[in-house]
């Protein structure tokens, strides 16, 4: 039985070589490295030893492989995984900048990772497991898969399982509006939020992240856990709020510390650590995720993420 179960895309990403070159000319990628949001947090939350359940679609080629070996090889339960033998794997091509900014192309939504069948969604799986993990990103892709990720919370919740979210939020495709429609059902059922700043506002449509996170706790979310990059996180939940320092680190690719992050924070729970603890955690595993390239290639093993938070 998972602990933790997650459901989303799984992709791989293809980036340059080089910082500051862009798509418009031919030049040297490296890759394919596994990704998608939901996929780095079930992996690197299985890295941190959690019994970790992932539900996603690949498709029938090596792309999909390099996904499936890398969860597999970290203990991620693929039972309900599919590989769909008429769609290729998601892809998705990045490029880095000097200034830390990045430009994506895409090819997601319409391969194997847009599709996911209802009945993977089983019933029975929910049974016992301690926290659903939705991501935004898997919200944000299509109706077949809104209908399945409600449907999930639905089944979790009524078995007992916390609901965590991860907003990570794409209004430069739906719309600021839409993008709150969607994620509502989910913030109503969640225990857990973790927003960046940005994301916290646009959800709550209030001004500064701090009113934000504060509205999400009076409106009913247990935890909510701001992320804000290399300055750390700051917890707030009902009455009380409070900040945990980052961890200093050389950043190399900042993509996929916000799912290491959430990862981290809920293992911390699931091994009964305190909150100050759950958040030190996460920062470090967070920070550890930033230093080496590739998506979930910094995702750490609990040994060496409990002995950096000691160390450091
Ligand atoms: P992404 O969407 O790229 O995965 P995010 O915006 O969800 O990221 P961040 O705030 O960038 O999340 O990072 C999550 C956490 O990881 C931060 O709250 C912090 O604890 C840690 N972290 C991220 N970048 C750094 C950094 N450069 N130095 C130290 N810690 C970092």
């Amino acid at each position: 039985v998972p602990e933790i179960i997650s459901l989303g895309e799984a992709l791989v990403e293809i980036m340059r070589q080089e910082v500051g070159v862009g798509f418009d000319r031919p030049d040297f990628f490296v890759g394919p490295f596994p990704s998608g949001a939901p996929a780095i947090f079930a992996d690197c939350a299985a890295r941190l030893g959690a019994k970790v359940g992932f539900i996603g679609t690949v498709g029938n080629d090596d792309f999909g492989k390099v996904i499936f070996d890398r969860l597999e090889k970290d203990g991620v339960d693929l039972r309900y995984c599919y590989i769909d033998p008429h769609l290729t794997t998601g892809v998705a091509f990045v490029a880095y900048f000097k200034d830390g900014s990045r430009k994506f192309i895409y090819h997601i939504g319409n391969a194997a990772s847009g599709v996911i069948e209802e009945e993977r969604i089983k019933e029975d799986y929910f049974e016992g497991v301690s926290f659903l993990h939705i991501n935004g990103s898997a919200l944000s892709m299509n109706e077949v898969w809104r209908k399945a990720i409600y449907r999930a919370v639905s089944l979790a919740r009524e078995r007992g399982v916390k609901i965590s979210l991860d907003p990570n939020l794409r209004p430069e495709i739906l719309g600021v509006d839409k993008v709150r429609d969607i994620c509502r059902p989910v913030v109503e059922a969640a225990s857990f939020v973790f927003p960046s700043g940005e994301e916290a506002m646009m959800l709550t449509g209030k001004t500064t992240p701090d009113e934000a996170c504060r509205f999400l706790v009076e409106s009913g979310v247990e935890y909510v856990v701001l992320k804000r990059g290399d300055k750390g996180s700051t917890v707030y939940m009902k009455g009380r709020s409070f900040e945990v320092p980052a961890f200093k680190v050389d950043e190399v690719d900042p993509t996929g510390a916000g799912d290491c992050f959430d990862a981290a924070f809920l293992v911390g729970m699931l091994r009964g650590f305190d909150l100050e603890k759950c958040a030190r955690f996460a920062n470090a595993v967070g920070a550890l995720a930033v230093t080496r390239k590739g998506p979930m290639e910094g995702a750490p093993f609990f040994e060496d993420a409990m002995s950096f938070m000691e160390r450091s």
